[in-house]
């Protein structure tokens, strides 16, 4: 058999032109973003929810401050998960052990009304293991591929797809348990569902092969372009590597303006949808929204149902037990999903929820992907800087959507009712712009990084993120400050003009950028 991908034989065998491999990690990924995003999705509602509803009651400030520590530290621990998996545990059971840590996380939470300590513990655990897990099932992502393999860019890009359908369907579902039948049955649905996908990853490990078992200092697979080519000097091979992360810092540093104007969509944006948007709806377009809304869950649950029969004819006889978990989970999904879509059919929409627009985000990323993943494929593909460049552009220009619509808004005004497409415009720009910035990001990093130093890396790109939810939360916090001075069209034209004037300076450094990276496209 002709060997184009790393890991076992049976890793060879494709899908869309892909190792097996890479829908394994597709999978088990979605998993673990159904739960991250499904818990984060009830987080606040449940801790500022009367006791009366079984909630506790907290102040809205407090529990936004909580969930602000929370989303940024979960992004601070890959840095020592990445070192550790990098030195010691390897990439493998690094997922594996953060998985297993994680569902305990999950499972914790949902005992928060036996003793409130397990919330916290709960959260405790969740760090810890999204730290394990995170920067290295990334970076196995990038270790299925020979070292000059131009699929790279788009095998992140299905793996994007993955982490955004686990996190489409964790925010519907677990919201909608969470809110409708009890904040238990939300947490510990987070819980099943990162279990049962640990278990599918632990019984399929055997397609990777030798790829992500020894941490990488003692094992010898080849990843990085500096060991396929023979550098002649070593102080040659010294500059090429030191250039190379410092590009990593870079991609790193621009990541930290996107996801810090990105991130406002779980606060100023939500709270613009929730008090300064009409989303009454009467007669006809309560019926339209509730056809929209049953189409949009049906049809990305087709898309991966789809993807996992692909996955099925090519593995399902190897990996039985993987297999039979990973079915299992969609069995039950579709169960949860037809009772949902069932229980909402006969009752009378009167407003759209203001959280709904926030699941546009993953839905747009689940159609769209697939059309990137061909552009980075095509002749059309730019290089690394220009691409972020574009991404922070994008993202600018989603605001100025928002900052438009809310022109007629007096300053200082508590309320107003501008139209919701302003939101789905926004929306719809932010996530074209993340498509051309993070699972681009990601595929860079796996490809800049030495190899002895991948998880360290991946930690290194993951920081930003921590660094940048951190700034989210607290320049969110002054929108009221903010928009009493120069109005809410001027407070979401800051999260336009800082992005791009970050995406103008990519295109600045270009040549520069391109030049320290030594080949690598
Ligand atoms: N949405 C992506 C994920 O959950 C990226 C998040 C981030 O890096 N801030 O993996």
């Amino acid at each position: 058999m002709e060997r184009i991908f790393n890991g076992s034989d049976l890793n060879q065998k494709t899908i869309f032109d892909h190792p097996s491999g890479l829908f394994v990690l597709f999978f088990t990924e979605m998993w673990e973003r159904f739960s991250y995003y499904g818990m984060r999705a009830i987080l606040v509602l449940f801790l500022t929810s009367s006791i009366m509803n079984e909630g506790w009651g907290w102040e809205r400030q407090d529990a936004l401050e909580l969930f602000a520590a929370y989303t940024s530290l979960v992004y601070l621990t890959p840095l020592l998960g990445g070192i550790l998996a990098d030195k010691l545990l390897g990439y493998r059971n690094a997922v594996v052990l953060g998985a297993l840590i994680m569902a305990l996380g999950h499972g914790s939470l949902a005992l928060e009304g036996i003793e409130q300590n397990f919330f916290y513990l709960g959260l405790g655990l969740l760090v810890i293991g999204n730290g394990l897990f995170k920067p290295n099932i990334s970076s196995i992502v990038g270790q299925l591929y020979k070292a000059d393999d131009p699929r790279k860019d788009g095998a992140y890009t299905i793996f994007y797809m993955g982490i955004n359908a686990g996190a489409f369907l964790g925010i519907l579902l677990c919201g909608y348990l969470g809110e409708k039948v009890g904040w238990h049955y939300g947490f510990g649905l987070a819980g099943i569902f990162m279990f049962f996908g640990m278990l599918q990853f632990y019984f399929a490990q055997g397609i990777f092969g030798s790829i992500g078992v020894k941490p990488t200092n003692k094992s010898n697979t080849s990843n990085s372009k500096e060991d396929t080519v023979k550098v002649s000097a070593d102080a040659n091979h010294k500059k090429i590597e030191r250039d190379r992360i410092f590009v990593i810092v870079i991609f790193s540093i621009a990541t930290i303006f996107f996801w810090w104007a990105f991130e406002q969509a779980g606060g100023s944006m939500t709270i613009f949808a929730n008090d300064y948007t009409d989303r009454q709806l009467s007669g006809n377009s309560a019926v339209i929204f509730n056809t929209i809304n049953t189409v949009i869950t049906i049809v990305p649950m087709v898309v991966i149902t789809y993807v996992l029969i692909k996955l099925f004819q090519n593995i399902f006889q190897s990996y039985f037990i993987s297999n039979f978990f990973l079915g299992l989970s969609f069995v039950i999904i579709w169960g949860i999903v037809i009772y949902m879509l069932n229980a909402e059919i006969g009752q009378e929409t009167s407003e759209i929820p203001a959280s709904w627009f926030s699941v546009l985000n993953s839905l747009f990323i689940i159609l769209l992907a697939p059309v990137f993943s061909k552009i980075w494929a095509s002749k059309y593909n730019p290089s690394g800087p220009i691409k972020f460049g574009i991404g922070l552009i994008l993202l600018g220009v989603g605001y100025l959507f928002i900052a438009y619509g809310s022109l007629g808004i007096p300053a200082g005004a508590q309320t107003a009712s501008v139209s919701v497409m302003w939101l789905v415009y926004a929306y719809l720009f932010h996530t074209l712009g993340e498509l051309c910035l993070s699972p681009v990001g990601l595929s860079y990093v796996s490809k800049l990084a030495p190899e002895r130093l991948i998880g360290l890396m991946f930690g290194i790109w993951l920081l930003s993120s921590a660094i940048a939810n951190y700034l989210a939360g607290k320049t969110g916090s002054y929108i009221d400050a903010i928009s009493s001075e120069i109005g809410l069209n001027g407070f979401f034209a800051i999260f336009a003009l800082v992005p791009i004037g970050a995406g103008l300076i990519m295109f600045l450094l270009n040549g520069k950028i391109k030049r320290m990276m030594h080949g690598i496209k």
